[in-house]
């Protein structure tokens, strides 16, 4: 009697579901750039040693990457997440990516997402300028075919600060003619990623953190069910509630950030304004 107690006991504890939560804070870090000329770092780029001891810390500290996906799940599929996620992301789809980051995620059985610029896929020059080398889509695609590594959107050729900030409606500017060429710029942009790497394109990341209520209907018209900004915070994700995935809030990693400083609440918020300072076109 005590024995078959004891194995009932044992097969509950076995297939006990996993506490469900309905509510989760989620921190994203932000990468852009990894270069391994360190007199050559601004502040949003990181060594690739750099990068594989943040990603050693990120597990000691007991978080589990998760992607996009995962999120969207949790929100509107009943879909569970870790007890401590993290979200790792890269912006504008540099080479280095795929040379430094894309290893050592593999290695550690990692997710990451990274949003890319459709006019920089395996270029690096921009309108004549030097620029940082982009992966190509057949890179991309072998990094999503991975399992682990997600592609999505963050503007065709909108990556800017010359014309307009980013995709950020210009003062006096007629509503009609800009949404019609957002809409186009996303829309071009993602289906390229959709052909090439094959992926469903639900993650907008703006350039330069820029937005506002205008540019936030109009992705979300295109079907984008995330947007993603360079807000300085943790995000408050909840079950049933499809706002909770707007606007999502990350914390920039530079080669000086202390990784567990930033995920254990002790880091001090940067002004948003010093990315528009100094993300500057060289970066692109
Ligand atoms: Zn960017």
């Amino acid at each position: 009697m005590e024995f078959l107690f004891a194995l009932v006991t044992a097969i509950c504890t076995a297939f006990a579901p996993a506490k469900v939560v309905d509510e989760i804070d989620v921190p994203i870090v932000m990468y852009h750039h990894l270069e391994e000329d360190e007199s050559k770092l601004n502040e949003f780029m990181v060594t690739p040693e750099k990068f594989e001891s943040d990603m050693g810390k990120i597990k000691e500290l007991g978080y589990e990457t998760v992607s996009y996906q995962e999120l969207y799940d949790f929100v509107n599929h009943n879909g569970n997440l870790p007890e401590k996620p993290i979200l790792v992301t890269f912006d504008d789809g540099y080479e280095s990516n795929y040379t430094y980051a894309y290893p050592v995620l593999k290695r550690l059985n990692m997710k990451a997402t990274i949003a890319v610029i459709g006019v920089m896929v395996g270029q690096d020059t921009y309108r004549g300028r030097q620029a940082y080398p982009h992966f190509t889509y057949e890179q991309a695609k072998e990094m999503y075919d991975s399992g682990l590594m997600d592609i999505q959107t963050h503007t065709f050729d909108l990556h800017d600060i010359t014309r307009r900030v980013g995709v950020k409606m210009l003062a006096g500017e007629d509503e009609e003619t800009y949404s019609k060429l957002v809409k186009e710029d996303i829309s071009k942009a993602a289906n390229e990623i959709k052909e090439n790497v094959g992926n469903r394109q639900f993650v907008f990341t703006y350039p330069y953190g820029a937005y506002d209520d205008l540019t936030e209907n109009i992705i979300r018209d295109l079907g984008f069910d995330i947007t993603v900004t360079t807000d300085v915070g943790t995000n408050h994700i909840v079950r049933g509630d499809t706002e909770s995935l707007l606007r999502l809030k990350r914390y920039d990693i530079s080669n000086e950030s202390d990784i567990e400083i930033v995920l254990t609440g002790r880091y001090k918020t940067i002004v948003n304004l010093r990315l528009l300072l100094t993300n500057s076109l060289i970066l692109i």
